[in-house]
């Protein structure tokens, strides 16, 4: 790339990992937070019993998460204020609007499901880049706290998976 293409840095740009690795700390709890207030009318929206109580499992989950960032936090002496997460905004925004896109009942969760997937895709995402970064800065308590939450995303994800397959998508498709 040549030099005139580069975007020249803010005045407050991180300078080395650990400060990249704390700016995207505070991405990822502005997006946790962001996604507890969006999950229960997720929850609201949805019929089947089983995506209701998935959600409703993973809210609970997620405040477990923001509490566990809360800590990394304290252990790096950071304020555990967020930044705003524009991706997070973003796909809530596509959450929302699959919401009136689609008429309650079967086409309506499978909207959820896609809607949640995209979410715990980001947080995978952005989970694993923080492990890495964790790992390659000696952060060891730190790295296992964050590979605990990774883990939960993962297993958010596969429970969203086994749910569509089991039998939302099936009556989805039935409504045509
Ligand atoms: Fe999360
Ligand atoms: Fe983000
Ligand atoms: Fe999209
Ligand atoms: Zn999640």
């Amino acid at each position: 790339m040549k030099k005139s293409e580069m975007t020249k840095a803010k005045p407050s740009a991180a300078e080395g990992l650990k400060e990249l690795f704390v700016d995207e700390l505070k991405d990822i709890v502005y997006a946790e937070r962001a996604l507890l207030k969006a999950l229960p009318k997720m929850a609201k929206n949805a019929s089947e019993p089983k995506l209701v109580e998935a959600i409703e499992e993973h809210i609970k989950v997620t405040e477990g998460q923001v509490s566990r960032l809360e800590r990394i936090f304290e252990i790096l002496g950071e304020s555990s204020r967020g930044v705003k997460c524009e991706a997070m905004e973003g796909l809530i925004k596509e959450g929302e609007s699959i919401l009136e896109e689609t008429e309650a009942g079967p086409v309506r969760d499978a909207g959820i499901i896609s809607a949640c997937q995209k979410v715990e895709h980001y947080e995978i995402a952005s989970y694993g880049t923080l492990v890495a970064f964790a790992r390659t800065l000696g952060e060891d308590e730190i790295a296992s706290l964050l590979a605990e939450t990774l883990a939960e995303e993962k297993d958010a994800d596969k429970q969203l998976t086994e749910s569509a397959y089991n039998s939302i998508n099936f009556d989805a498709a039935e409504e045509d």
